[in-house]
């Protein structure tokens, strides 16, 4: 797993499972781990990296309620999860499905651990703002890739956790839940965001600058509007175009179609 710092107070670890990524971020003697990686020795190294950093971890956010994003359990077991009103509304209306995509992802990789507790969310006000140490992130509403979500602004370093919106590795993806609307409306949401941004943190890929953020953001609006406008003709972004980006592709074509 790679860890890179983009500022004193933020620190990314990507895993090696989707390159999903995981943001430490600390103010004074706080800091939060929002979203996870996947593999349990990423999990397992993942208290080491934020005590070497001196980030001492006090709660977990997960910027929405996929499985990948809400392991943060396994490597803080004490630290509350915080998540957007919808998120925490989808795990109590979802009972067991992160679990259960969790343990099938585990079953297709031959990985063992322990069964996933997750404990009920505390419900955060998105938009609005979240407390840390003396300083406060700013949360907004990220839904479009599933029903619920929330991106979180980091004001002092000018970072973007845009959950799974942004992506260099991964073309916009409309899971059950999401909407092709409701992603263009977060995208021009996040928009004045990466406009100042210094870094991006996507849900899945490295991160990225502003600027090469803003130019992934541009993609991102055009594929989804001639998904809307054109199905399965839309054109895929050019460095996006693997077969799984392809299979994903035509999962978008269906949920638009439906
Ligand atoms: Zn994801």
């Amino acid at each position: 797993m790679r860890a890179v710092g983009l500022h004193a107070d933020v620190v990314v670890a990507v895993s090696r499972a989707y390159q999903t990524t995981c943001t430490l971020v600390r103010s004074g003697n706080e800091a939060f781990c929002v979203d996870s990686p996947v593999f349990p020795d990423e999990l397992e190294i993942l208290p080491a990296i934020a005590e070497q950093s001196s980030f001492p971890v006090v709660g977990l956010l997960a910027t929405h309620a996929d499985w990948d994003h809400l392991l943060g359990r396994y490597a803080f077991p004490e630290a509350p999860l915080g998540t957007a009103e919808s998120t925490a509304a989808r795990l109590i209306n979802q009972p067991g499905a992160a679990q259960r995509e969790l343990r099938a992802f585990d079953e297709e990789t031959y990985v063992e651990r322990p069964p996933l507790s997750l404990p009920g969310a505390q419900s955060l006000p998105v938009p609005g703002h979240c407390g840390i140490g003396e300083l406060e992130l700013e949360l907004h509403p990220a839904d479009g890739h599933t029903e619920d979500g929330m991106a979180v602004w980091v004001p002092w370093a000018r970072v973007l956790v845009a959950g799974d919106y942004l992506s260099p590795v991964e073309i916009p993806m409309l899971s059950p839940g999401g909407s092709a609307s409701a992603y263009l409306a977060t995208l021009a949401r996040l928009e004045p965001l990466v406009e100042q941004a210094e870094y991006v943190v996507p849900g899945h890929g490295a991160p990225v600058d502003g600027t090469r953020a803003a130019a992934i953001l541009r993609e991102d609006r055009g594929y989804v509007e001639a998904l809307l406008e054109r199905g399965a003709e839309a054109k895929l972004p050019l460095a996006r175009r693997t077969a799984a980006q392809r299979k994903i592709h035509a999962e978008n074509v269906a949920r638009v179609a439906a």
